[in-house]
Protein backbone atom coordinates (compact mmCIF):
# COMPACT_ATOMS: atom_id res chain seq x y z
CA UNK A 1 0.00 0.00 0.00
CA UNK A 2 1.57 3.02 -1.23
CA UNK A 3 -0.16 6.67 0.26
CA UNK A 4 1.33 9.56 -1.29
CA UNK A 5 -0.07 12.95 -1.42
CA UNK A 6 -0.17 15.35 -4.12
CA UNK A 7 2.49 18.11 -3.68
CA UNK A 8 1.76 19.55 -6.86
CA UNK A 9 -1.12 20.70 -5.29
CA UNK A 10 0.18 23.26 -3.33
CA UNK A 11 2.38 24.73 -5.82
CA UNK A 12 -0.66 24.97 -8.38
CA UNK A 13 -2.36 27.40 -5.34
CA UNK A 14 0.20 29.24 -4.69
CA UNK A 15 0.54 29.85 -8.15
CA UNK A 16 -2.69 31.20 -8.39
CA UNK A 17 -2.31 33.46 -5.49
CA UNK A 18 1.21 34.70 -6.54
CA UNK A 19 -0.78 35.66 -9.74
CA UNK A 20 -3.69 37.41 -8.09
CA UNK A 21 -1.31 39.46 -6.18
CA UNK A 22 0.53 40.12 -9.10
CA UNK A 23 -2.24 41.15 -11.10
CA UNK A 24 -3.98 43.72 -7.89
CA UNK A 25 -7.31 42.68 -8.95
CA UNK A 26 -10.04 44.55 -6.62
CA UNK A 27 -11.90 42.14 -4.94
CA UNK A 28 -15.31 42.81 -7.13
CA UNK A 29 -13.74 42.86 -10.11
CA UNK A 30 -12.07 38.94 -9.14
CA UNK A 31 -15.58 38.17 -7.94
CA UNK A 32 -16.97 39.65 -11.48
CA UNK A 33 -14.78 38.09 -13.38
CA UNK A 34 -15.64 35.07 -14.90
CA UNK A 35 -12.72 33.75 -15.95
CA UNK A 36 -11.11 34.29 -12.58
CA UNK A 37 -14.15 32.99 -11.21
CA UNK A 38 -13.70 29.55 -12.92
CA UNK A 39 -9.57 29.56 -12.08
CA UNK A 40 -10.47 29.58 -8.51
CA UNK A 41 -13.17 26.80 -8.77
CA UNK A 42 -10.86 24.39 -10.68
CA UNK A 43 -8.24 25.47 -8.01
CA UNK A 44 -10.76 24.38 -5.66
CA UNK A 45 -11.79 21.08 -7.51
CA UNK A 46 -8.09 20.52 -7.48
CA UNK A 47 -7.34 20.26 -4.08
CA UNK A 48 -10.41 18.77 -2.93
CA UNK A 49 -9.39 15.67 -5.42
CA UNK A 50 -5.51 16.24 -3.59
CA UNK A 51 -6.65 16.15 -0.12
CA UNK A 52 -6.74 18.41 2.49
CA UNK A 53 -5.17 21.74 3.56
CA UNK A 54 -4.58 21.43 6.38
CA UNK A 55 -3.23 17.91 6.26
CA UNK A 56 -0.83 19.13 3.60
CA UNK A 57 0.68 21.42 6.20
CA UNK A 58 0.92 19.19 8.92
CA UNK A 59 2.77 16.61 6.26
CA UNK A 60 0.45 13.70 7.30
CA UNK A 61 3.98 10.78 7.38
CA UNK A 62 3.90 8.63 3.98
CA UNK A 63 4.79 5.06 4.76
CA UNK A 64 5.04 1.79 2.22
CA UNK A 65 3.43 -1.25 4.32
CA UNK A 66 5.05 -4.40 3.76
CA UNK A 67 4.56 -7.88 6.31
CA UNK A 68 7.01 -10.01 7.83
CA UNK A 69 7.05 -13.47 9.13
CA UNK A 70 9.11 -14.25 11.54
CA UNK A 71 9.68 -17.88 12.59
CA UNK A 72 11.03 -18.50 16.19
CA UNK A 73 11.90 -22.32 17.97
CA UNK A 74 9.94 -22.89 20.74
CA UNK A 75 12.60 -24.75 23.13
CA UNK A 76 11.27 -27.99 25.26
CA UNK A 77 11.99 -28.46 28.80
CA UNK A 78 13.72 -32.14 30.21
CA UNK A 79 12.49 -33.61 33.51
CA UNK A 80 14.42 -36.13 35.64
CA UNK A 81 12.43 -38.39 37.27
CA UNK A 82 13.85 -40.56 39.86
CA UNK A 83 12.57 -44.52 39.32
CA UNK A 84 13.43 -47.18 41.28
CA UNK A 85 13.04 -49.84 38.35
CA UNK A 86 16.18 -48.98 36.58
CA UNK A 87 19.90 -49.35 37.33
CA UNK A 88 21.57 -47.08 39.77
CA UNK A 89 21.90 -43.51 37.96
CA UNK A 90 21.01 -44.94 34.97
CA UNK A 91 19.36 -43.20 32.86
CA UNK A 92 16.19 -44.07 30.02
CA UNK A 93 14.90 -41.57 28.48
CA UNK A 94 10.84 -42.48 28.77
CA UNK A 95 10.00 -39.31 26.07
CA UNK A 96 12.37 -37.33 23.25
CA UNK A 97 12.12 -34.09 23.41
CA UNK A 98 11.18 -32.14 20.58
CA UNK A 99 11.45 -28.18 19.70
CA UNK A 100 8.54 -26.50 18.55
CA UNK A 101 7.98 -23.63 16.68
CA UNK A 102 5.36 -20.75 16.30
CA UNK A 103 5.10 -17.95 13.09
CA UNK A 104 4.42 -14.44 13.94
CA UNK A 105 3.47 -11.82 11.47
CA UNK A 106 5.12 -8.09 11.17
CA UNK A 107 3.12 -5.22 9.70
CA UNK A 108 5.96 -3.17 8.81
CA UNK A 109 5.22 0.70 8.35
CA UNK A 110 8.61 2.39 6.24
CA UNK A 111 8.50 6.07 6.77
CA UNK A 112 10.20 8.44 4.02
CA UNK A 113 12.96 9.14 6.15
CA UNK A 114 13.89 5.66 6.88
CA UNK A 115 12.41 4.97 9.92
CA UNK A 116 10.32 2.28 10.44
CA UNK A 117 7.55 0.73 12.77
CA UNK A 118 6.64 -3.15 13.75
CA UNK A 119 3.42 -3.86 14.59
CA UNK A 120 2.28 -7.58 15.79
CA UNK A 121 -0.42 -9.05 14.12
CA UNK A 122 -0.93 -12.49 14.78
CA UNK A 123 1.16 -15.46 16.68
CA UNK A 124 0.56 -18.69 15.38
CA UNK A 125 2.12 -21.75 17.03
CA UNK A 126 2.40 -24.20 14.35
CA UNK A 127 4.22 -27.01 15.95
CA UNK A 128 4.06 -27.57 19.86
CA UNK A 129 7.04 -28.29 21.85
CA UNK A 130 7.38 -31.91 23.36
CA UNK A 131 9.25 -32.02 27.18
CA UNK A 132 11.65 -34.63 27.45
CA UNK A 133 10.99 -37.24 30.06
CA UNK A 134 14.19 -39.00 31.59
CA UNK A 135 14.30 -41.61 34.08
CA UNK A 136 17.09 -42.37 36.55
CA UNK A 137 17.63 -44.74 38.98
CA UNK A 138 17.61 -44.25 42.40
CA UNK A 139 18.09 -47.00 44.00
CA UNK A 140 21.59 -49.06 44.37
CA UNK A 141 20.25 -52.23 45.00
CA UNK A 142 18.50 -52.45 41.26
CA UNK A 143 20.78 -54.92 39.20
CA UNK A 144 21.90 -54.60 35.63
CA UNK A 145 21.26 -58.30 35.32
CA UNK A 146 24.52 -58.12 33.64
CA UNK A 147 28.04 -58.92 36.04
CA UNK A 148 31.48 -57.23 35.69
CA UNK A 149 34.73 -58.35 36.99
CA UNK A 150 34.85 -57.76 41.34
CA UNK A 151 38.13 -56.88 41.03
CA UNK A 152 41.81 -56.89 38.50
CA UNK A 153 44.34 -59.19 38.48
CA UNK A 154 45.74 -62.49 37.13
CA UNK A 155 43.23 -65.93 37.31
CA UNK A 156 45.09 -68.02 39.11
CA UNK A 157 41.87 -71.18 38.82
CA UNK A 158 39.02 -71.47 36.98
CA UNK A 159 35.15 -73.16 37.68
CA UNK A 160 35.28 -76.65 37.59
CA UNK A 161 38.01 -79.83 38.65
CA UNK A 162 41.30 -79.42 39.87
CA UNK A 163 44.03 -81.58 41.30
CA UNK A 164 45.40 -80.00 44.71
CA UNK A 165 48.15 -82.15 46.48
CA UNK A 166 47.09 -85.09 44.69
CA UNK A 167 43.77 -84.91 45.62
CA UNK A 168 40.96 -84.31 43.20
CA UNK A 169 38.26 -81.47 44.35
CA UNK A 170 35.64 -79.51 42.51
CA UNK A 171 36.44 -75.84 42.30
CA UNK A 172 33.11 -73.71 42.26
CA UNK A 173 34.21 -70.26 41.80
CA UNK A 174 36.85 -68.44 40.15
CA UNK A 175 39.91 -67.19 41.72
CA UNK A 176 42.03 -63.72 40.87
CA UNK A 177 44.77 -62.89 42.69
CA UNK A 178 46.38 -59.42 43.18
CA UNK A 179 48.16 -57.60 46.24
CA UNK A 180 46.56 -57.64 49.96
CA UNK A 181 44.12 -54.99 49.89
CA UNK A 182 43.35 -54.84 46.39
CA UNK A 183 39.57 -53.23 46.22
CA UNK A 184 36.94 -55.41 46.20
CA UNK A 185 33.44 -54.62 44.08
CA UNK A 186 30.23 -55.77 43.72
CA UNK A 187 29.71 -57.80 40.15
CA UNK A 188 26.20 -56.18 40.25
CA UNK A 189 23.70 -54.49 42.41
CA UNK A 190 21.92 -55.89 45.27
CA UNK A 191 20.99 -56.12 48.72
CA UNK A 192 24.13 -57.69 51.09
CA UNK A 193 22.71 -60.64 52.64
CA UNK A 194 25.87 -61.99 54.37
CA UNK A 195 28.96 -60.40 55.58
CA UNK A 196 31.09 -62.29 58.25
CA UNK A 197 33.48 -65.26 59.25
CA UNK A 198 32.32 -67.86 57.39
CA UNK A 199 34.84 -70.72 57.53
CA UNK A 200 36.77 -71.69 54.48
CA UNK A 201 35.86 -68.87 53.41
CA UNK A 202 37.14 -66.78 55.50
CA UNK A 203 36.16 -63.45 55.49
CA UNK A 204 32.81 -63.87 53.34
CA UNK A 205 30.26 -61.44 51.70
CA UNK A 206 27.39 -62.32 49.79
CA UNK A 207 25.16 -60.13 47.83
CA UNK A 208 21.62 -60.81 46.51
CA UNK A 209 21.05 -59.60 43.18
CA UNK A 210 17.09 -59.71 43.84
CA UNK A 211 16.65 -61.83 40.17
CA UNK A 212 17.67 -65.35 41.06
CA UNK A 213 21.20 -64.58 41.17
CA UNK A 214 23.60 -64.16 44.23
CA UNK A 215 27.44 -63.72 44.58
CA UNK A 216 29.91 -64.70 47.02
CA UNK A 217 33.61 -62.91 47.73
CA UNK A 218 35.69 -65.19 49.70
CA UNK A 219 39.16 -64.89 51.42
CA UNK A 220 38.99 -60.82 52.14
CA UNK A 221 41.05 -58.93 54.64
CA UNK A 222 38.21 -56.35 55.14
CA UNK A 223 34.72 -55.93 54.58
CA UNK A 224 33.29 -52.81 54.20
CA UNK A 225 29.42 -53.64 54.10
CA UNK A 226 27.09 -54.50 56.61
CA UNK A 227 23.92 -57.15 56.05
CA UNK A 228 20.65 -55.40 54.58
CA UNK A 229 23.19 -53.06 52.89
CA UNK A 230 22.03 -51.84 49.54
CA UNK A 231 24.98 -51.92 46.70
CA UNK A 232 25.28 -50.65 42.90
CA UNK A 233 27.58 -52.50 41.04
CA UNK A 234 31.31 -51.27 40.99
CA UNK A 235 30.39 -50.00 44.75
CA UNK A 236 33.57 -50.98 46.73
CA UNK A 237 32.37 -53.33 49.44
CA UNK A 238 36.21 -55.15 50.64
CA UNK A 239 39.65 -55.91 50.62
CA UNK A 240 41.33 -58.52 48.63
CA UNK A 241 42.80 -61.13 51.70
CA UNK A 242 44.04 -64.45 52.37
CA UNK A 243 41.84 -65.22 55.38
CA UNK A 244 40.48 -68.71 55.54
CA UNK A 245 41.50 -71.62 53.31
CA UNK A 246 43.92 -69.31 51.16
CA UNK A 247 47.62 -69.76 50.29
CA UNK A 248 48.10 -66.34 49.31
CA UNK A 249 46.28 -63.15 48.78
CA UNK A 250 43.44 -63.82 45.97
CA UNK A 251 39.57 -63.67 45.82
CA UNK A 252 37.52 -66.65 45.30
CA UNK A 253 34.24 -65.41 43.19
CA UNK A 254 31.01 -67.24 43.13
CA UNK A 255 28.27 -66.30 40.90
CA UNK A 256 25.10 -68.55 42.37
CA UNK A 257 21.63 -69.06 39.99
CA UNK A 258 18.83 -70.03 42.19
CA UNK A 259 21.34 -71.29 44.83
CA UNK A 260 23.75 -73.59 42.31
CA UNK A 261 27.27 -72.66 42.01
CA UNK A 262 27.87 -71.96 38.23
CA UNK A 263 31.00 -70.89 36.12
CA UNK A 264 31.32 -67.05 36.18
CA UNK A 265 33.11 -66.71 33.19
CA UNK A 266 30.17 -67.70 31.54
CA UNK A 267 28.70 -64.55 33.42
CA UNK A 268 31.62 -62.45 33.21
CA UNK A 269 32.39 -59.58 30.03
CA UNK A 270 36.13 -60.45 29.37
CA UNK A 271 39.43 -61.16 31.32
CA UNK A 272 40.34 -59.00 34.11
CA UNK A 273 43.70 -56.90 33.14
CA UNK A 274 46.61 -57.41 35.03
CA UNK A 275 47.88 -55.66 37.64
ZN1 LIG B 1 38.73 -70.24 45.02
Amino acid sequence: MKVKKNGTVISTCVLLLLLFAALSLPAASYEANEDGLSADKAAFEEEKEGGNYSDLLESAPSYTVTYDEVHEILPYESFLLPSDTIPYNERQVMCEGREGEKVMLYEVRTYENGESERTLLSTEVILPAIDELIYYGCDRAVPYNEFIYPTLGKITSYYGMRVLGGVSKNHYGLDIANRLGTDISAADSGIVSYAGENGSYGLCIIIDHQNGYSTCYGHLSKISVEVGQRVARGDIIAKMGDTGNATGSHLHFEIRKNGDKVDPLLYLPEEPSEK
